[in-house]
C-alpha cells in the first residue's frame, strides 16, 4: 500500500552562509534567486492554507539553503504552527545563527530541529563547510547546546559521511548519543550538488558504519520507528539513538511520504528526478483559481508512486540534477 503523502519540506531560501563540499559545486558560483522570484510570506501561507492543507499535508519542515537566513523566519514559524491542521513543524539548519534564535523559534511553536554537524574537529569542520576565516565550529556547537537547553526534542544531528574527509570520526560522533538524548543520523553521500567530489571520494555504506559502531559498543534496533527514511538503532544503554539514512544502498521510495517545495515555488514529488514538477508560484501570480491548484497537487500526489518508481528503475535517479540540495531544499 502506498504511504499517505502528508509531509512537505519547504525551502525558505536558496542562499546559504556555508558552502559545504558535498552540497555545493566546487569552484562554481551558484546562481541565486532574485528576491522577487522567491515566494513571499503571504504567497507561501496562502499555498499552505488553501492548497497543501486541504490536500492533506499536516507536517512541515522548513529548510533551505539556510532557513535561518530568511528574514521573518520566526513569524513564519508562528503562522504555520497556528494552522489548526498543523501536526508537526520542524526545521533543518546548519545552526550557525541558532544560538541567538533558538528561544524565539521555540516560543513561536517550533519543537523539532535537525542540525547538520559533520565533524567534531574544528579544522575538519571548516574545511567541509568551506570556511577560510575564523573557525565557525564553536558557534555551531553553541547553537546546538542552546537548542538543547531551550528544550528542542528530539534534537537530531545530521552527518553526511564522506570517505577520507570525516569517516574517521564516526565513532566519536556516534558517542554523542550515549550521554545525551541526541539522535545522530548518518546520511549516505549522494551525487547531488558536487558530483565531482562524489566521483572522487565515493560514499560510505550505512551497513559498514553499523558494523564499525557495533564492533565498538554493540548495536540494537531501537524500539521506535521514526516518521522518515532512517533505520534507527541504539548503543545499548545510550540515552539517544543512531539513525542511518541509506538512500544509496537501499531503496525506500515505496515508503516515501514527502514532497518538496522550493523557495521559488516549484513543487517536486521526488528528490531524485524532476518529473512532474509544478510551478505553483507562477500559477498563483497568474491568478489560476485555487481549486485548480488543489486539483493539480491532488493529481501529483496520485502520480507520485509512479514518479518514485521512475527513479527506482534508474538506480540513483536519472543522473541529471539541475539543482543542488541547497536549491531543492534537501
Ligand atoms: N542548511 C541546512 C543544513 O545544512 O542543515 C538545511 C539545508 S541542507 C540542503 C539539508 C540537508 O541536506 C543537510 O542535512 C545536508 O547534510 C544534506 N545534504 C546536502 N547535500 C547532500 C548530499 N550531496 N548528499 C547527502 N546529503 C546532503
Ligand atoms: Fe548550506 Fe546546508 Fe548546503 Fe551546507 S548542507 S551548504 S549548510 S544548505
Amino acid at each position: 500500500m502506498n504511504p499517505i503523502v502528508d509531509y512537505l519540506r519547504i525551502s525558505l531560501i536558496d542562499r546559504c552562509n556555508f558552502q559545504c563540499q558535498y552540497c555545493m559545486p566546487e569552484g562554481e558560483e551558484l546562481e541565486y534567486l532574485r528576491q522577487q522570484e522567491v515566494l513571499s510570506h503571504e504567497e507561501l501561507l496562502t499555498l499552505l492554507r488553501d492548497v497543501f492543507i486541504p490536500c492533506g499535508f499536516t507536517r512541515f519542515r522548513l529548510t533551505g539553503g539556510e532557513p535561518l537566513l530568511r528574514s521573518g523566519v520566526v513569524e513564519l514559524v508562528r503562522a504555520i504552527a497556528a494552522f489548526p491542521e498543523t501536526q508537526d513543524i520542524a526545521m533543518t539548519t546548519n545552526a550557525f545563527l541558532l544560538a541567538g534564535m533558538a528561544q524565539n523559534l521555540y516560543d513561536a511553536g517550533l519543537r523539532r530541529i535537525n542540525i547538520s554537524l559533520d565533524s567534531l574537529e574544528p579544522e575538519t569542520f571548516d574545511r567541509i563547510i568551506g570556511s577560510r576565516g575564523r573557525s565557525r565550529w564553536q558557534q555551531v556547537w553553541q547553537g546546538i547546546q542552546t537548542a538543547y537547553q531551550v528544550g528542542f526534542d528530539p534534537l537530531k544531528l545530521n552527518v553526511v559521511v564522506i570517505p577520507g574527509v570525516n569517516d574517521h570520526e564516526v565513532l566519536n560522533l556516534a558517542a554523542l548519543s550515549i550521554d545525551r538524548q541526541w539522535h545522530i543520523r548518518f546520511i549516505e553521500f549522494m551525487p547531488i550538488g558536487n558530483a565531482g567530489l562524489f566521483d572522487h571520494k565515493g560514499w560510505v555504506d550505512s551497513q559498514d558504519l553499523r558494523q564499525q559502531i557495533g564492533d565498538r559498543w554493540g548495536l540494537t534496533e531501537a524500539q521506535v520507528r521514526g516518521n522518515g527514511p532512517a533505520d534507527i538503532f541504539q548503543i545499548p544503554g545510550a540515552k539517544g539513538t543512531l539513525g542511518f539514512i541509506s538512500q544509496m544502498s537501499e531503496c525506500f521510495c515505496d515508503r516515501c511520504n514527502r514532497m518538496r517545495l522550493s523557495a521559488d515555488g516549484w513543487l517536486r514529488p521526488c528528490l531524485l528526478n524532476e518529473t512532474g514538477q509544478l510551478d505553483l508560484k507562477t500559477a498563483l501570480r497568474l491568478g489560476v483559481p485555487i481549486d485548480q491548484l488543489c486539483d493539480q497537487v491532488g493529481d501529483l500526489i496520485t502520480r507520485k508512486p509512479d514518479i518514485n518508481y521512475k527513479q527506482r528503475e534508474t538506480g540513483t535517479g536519472n543522473g541529471t540534477y539541475a539543482r543542488t540540495m541547497s536549491q531543492i531544499g534537501g
